[in-house]
């Protein structure tokens, strides 16, 4: 059987005494979309961080094409070809449109021809940021400062983007918008992750999810699948639609549910 794109095994993760992921298994295979739902606490932004090198597992492997990349620097995993939209999106205020959007291809800075394509790119996919390209990003709204965000981690030309609440704090209709715009980089063959707190919008809006509880995979399969299960539904995701959260109480342990495109 050929390699993911990213495989992740056995991992463990925890804050001090905190224990955040217990033994994670999951891949993303090129091409693919796939959701990270789950209650809040249930691990997803720890799954993120520790892919992206901000927290260092206590045992397990990540690999990206085949290699290990778990404790390798940012600068590197960019090289690779991982990049993420952090939920917040991370701008800096203070700077430009421009100028935020050539930080997201900085170690390709000195190459301004490849720099300036990929801006141009970036302005196709947003033609507001073309609008605001001299204005500070902090006087962008919310929608436009999010599509900043997407816009700088696509400045990487990334294989696999990964996406932490893309819809945190926006109108409905931005978020169908940036979500037309990813689905868009994954048919020119960017593969991505969805972390949502808003089950309905990222199995809608993906191929395949793992169900987190606890630190723990609880399910996995196709997305559709997912979402019309309803002792799923009702175990670990909540009656949660696109205007309402998740319950914020963890669900009661049941073993590892797996459903019709099971995953690892
Ligand atoms: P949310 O959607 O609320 O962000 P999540 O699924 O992303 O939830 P994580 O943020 O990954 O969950 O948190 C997983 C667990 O780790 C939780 O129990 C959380 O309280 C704990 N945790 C997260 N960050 C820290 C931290 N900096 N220090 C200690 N514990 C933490």
């Amino acid at each position: 059987m050929s390699e993911s794109l990213l495989t992740v095994r056995d991992l463990h993760v925890a804050y001090g005494q905190v224990v955040a992921l217990r033994g994670v298994n999951l891949h993303v295979d090129d091409g693919e979309i796939v959701a990270i739902v789950g209650a809040n606490g249930a691990g997803k932004s720890t799954l993120l961080k520790t892919i992206t090198g901000l927290l260092s597992p206590r045992s397990g492997a990540i690999t990206f094409d085949g290699d290990l990349i778990h404790g390798r620097p940012a600068y590197e995993l960019i090289n690779r070809g991982i990049a993420m939209l952090p939920e917040g999106r991370e701008l800096f205020r203070e700077m430009t449109v421009l100028e935020n959007l050539h930080l997201g291809c900085w170690v390709n800075r000195r190459d301004t021809k490849l720099r300036n394509e990929r801006v141009e790119e970036v302005f196709n996919y947003f033609p507001r940021l073309r609008e605001r390209a001299h204005q500070r990003a902090a006087t962008l709204s919310g929608g436009e400062a999010q599509m900043l965000g997407v816009g700088r981690a696509l400045m990487s030309n990334p294989r696999l983007l990964l996406v932490d609440e893309l819809s945190l704090g926006l109108a409905p209709l931005v978020v169908a918008e940036l979500f037309e715009i990813l689905k868009t980089a994954n048919r020119r063959g960017m593969s991505i992750v969805i972390v949502e707190q808003f089950v309905h919008l990222a199995l809608g809006n993906s191929d395949r999810a793992y169900v987190f509880a606890k630190g723990e995979v609880v399910a996995t399969g196709g997305s559709a699948d997912i979402l019309n299960d309803p002792e799923l539904g009702a175990a670990y995701l909540g009656s949660s639609t696109e205007t309402a959260p998740p319950p914020r109480t963890a669900p009661k342990k049941r073993p590892a549910k797996r459903l019709s495109r099971a995953g690892q």
